[in-house]
């Protein structure tokens, strides 16, 4: 049995089909991870669909309606 530790909160994981949010031991665990590495791409200039994001919400606030 191949155990692992959670990146998130270091609890041992149990490598197995039954762990479906492994390395992580739940899906808040995998949820903050995800979270946290998408916050670091969202300062990264050039991403695509953040640009797309951006500019369909400020030209709602340019529109003179
Ligand atoms: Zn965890």
């Amino acid at each position: 049995m191949t155990t692992v530790h959670c990146p998130t909160c270091g609890t041992p994981v149990e490598w197995t089909d039954a762990a479906r949010y492994r390395p992580f031991c739940s899906r808040r665990c995998k949820l903050i991870d995800l979270g946290e590495w998408l916050d670091e791409r969202h300062r990264i200039p050039g991403e695509p669909a953040d640009e797309t994001t951006l500019d369909s919400e400020w030209r709602e606030e340019d529109d003179p309606r």
